[in-house]
């Protein structure tokens, strides 16, 4: 196996853009309640106006515009701030949409963003908390260095990892600030890096127990589900599609926020570039979802473009070889035919940012021309050989071969 190339340390954001391919990224911090209609409409004119229009759903599900230059992301941030307030205070906090005790998770939300107002810590720059109840709709499945859950079985603080593999601490009193101030405590030591600056490290630490317990909180473990997230139409009335490859654009943009006026829906981005729709009207599901693919979403699970992990490519990205969206959609159209579904992996360079694990086939831009192709392993590993493109794409006779592999 090759040595993996650098990783970014940090997130980009509205403060501190990105430089890429195409201009300046500037991320969103997750969202704090669903995008009504007006904000939806609103934010594509923002981005259109002061940016490229681009926008990409990360895995994490936040939002990220394309194409600023340093004054316009300003203006943009400045704007912005009016009708979605950004916070100021890190860490990044996701919130479970739709659950039965959203408001309090979303006061607990608030209450920890407060507090880290008043007392402001210098936490690692891509420490991550998740805020949830049961972990729906794929936010178990985010990695977080903090979890704080409130559910049916009590409060809990969970350090390192997604509701699965984090360790989980029981908070004996049943309240709100007593969570608070474990989870305080444990990003004041996340902060302090002794043990470690990431939760997956200080999950490891002999003595993490014995540093959380002036703070009520033992070892246990809360009962974890494991929902499977389907596309399609919910029995709770939502709605749930994904952006293919994450890509968005402030035209789709627009459009899903005028369907969510007449649905009187709100939108909520997820993980694994889903978004979740709730409409307040009654509305007919399948009617419905034929909209939202007409608009180039994806609303089956099956779709053969959810089993492609695929990173943004040039010219987006400024160390990309090759365009990777046209290979996926290529690779795509023939796997949907052959009804062989992946996983596969395109890369636009050996950093293979949008898969950390192997795949069984892994393609990875080397030239404008020439693509490697990697069998059972992570995009800088050792090509089992390389394909010549032709006008910049697989042929289709290419890909039935790569899908037989
Ligand atoms: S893997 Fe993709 S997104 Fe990451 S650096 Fe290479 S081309 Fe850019």
């Amino acid at each position: 196996m090759s040595q993996r190339p650098g990783r970014r340390r940090a997130c980009p954001s509205l403060v501190a853009p990105m430089t890429t391919g195409d201009g300046l990224l500037v991320r969103l911090a997750p969202w704090r309640c669903g995008a009504s209609a007006e904000r939806l409409v609103r934010l594509a004119e923002l981005i259109d106006y002061y940016g490229s229009g681009d926008i990409d759903l990360t895995l994490r599900g936040n939002l990220q515009a394309r194409g600023f230059t340093s004054d316009s992301a300003r203006h943009f941030a400045a704007e912005l701030d009016r009708f979605i307030p950004q916070p100021v205070v890190a860490p990044a906090v996701t919130l479970e949409p739709n659950a039965e005790r959203s408001t309090q998770l979303l006061a607990l939300c608030d209450h920890l963003i407060d507090r880290l107002a008043v007392e402001p810590l210098l936490l690692p720059p891509k420490c991550a908390v998740v805020v949830e109840e049961h972990g729906n709709y794929g936010i178990g499945a985010l990695s977080a260095d903090l979890r704080l859950r409130i559910a049916d079985d009590g409060y809990w603080l969970g350090v390192g990892g997604s509701a699965f593999d984090a360790h989980w601490f029981h908070c004996r009193e049943q309240s709100v600030a007593c969570l608070l101030d474990a989870g305080v405590a444990l990003l004041t030591l996340l902060a302090e890096g002794s043990c470690g600056q990431r939760g997956r490290e200080l999950k490891r630490a002999e003595a993490l127990a014995s540093l959380l317990s002036p703070y009520g909180v033992t070892r246990a473990l809360p009962d974890i589900h494991d929902e499977a997230v389907v596309l399609g139409s919910r029995a709770d009335h939502a709605l749930l599609v994904a952006a293919p490859y994450g890509a968005l654009s402030t035209i789709t943009l627009k459009a899903v926020g005028e369907w969510c006026a007449e649905a009187q829906a709100t939108l909520w981005p997820l993980p694994q570039r889903r978004l979740l729709l709730l409409p307040k009207k009654e509305i007919d599901p399948s009617c419905a979802l034929h909209e939202l693919s007409a608009l180039g979403l994806i609303t089956h699970s099956d779709d053969a473009r959810l089993a492609i992990s695929v990173c943004r490519g040039a010219p987006g990205c400024a160390a990309a070889q090759v365009p990777t969206r046209p290979l996926a959609n290529r690779m795509a159209e023939v796997m949907a035919v052959s009804g062989k579904a992946g996983p596969v992996h395109i890369s636009g360079c050996a950093k293979g940012c949008a898969r950390p694990n192997a795949t069984a086939l892994c393609l990875v831009g080397t030239s404008a021309s020439t693509i490697a192709v990697v069998l059972n392993g992570l995009a800088y590993d050792e090509p089992a050989q390389r394909l010549s493109l032709t006008n910049g794409n697989l042929t289709r006779e290419m890909c039935e071969r790569l899908v037989q592999h």
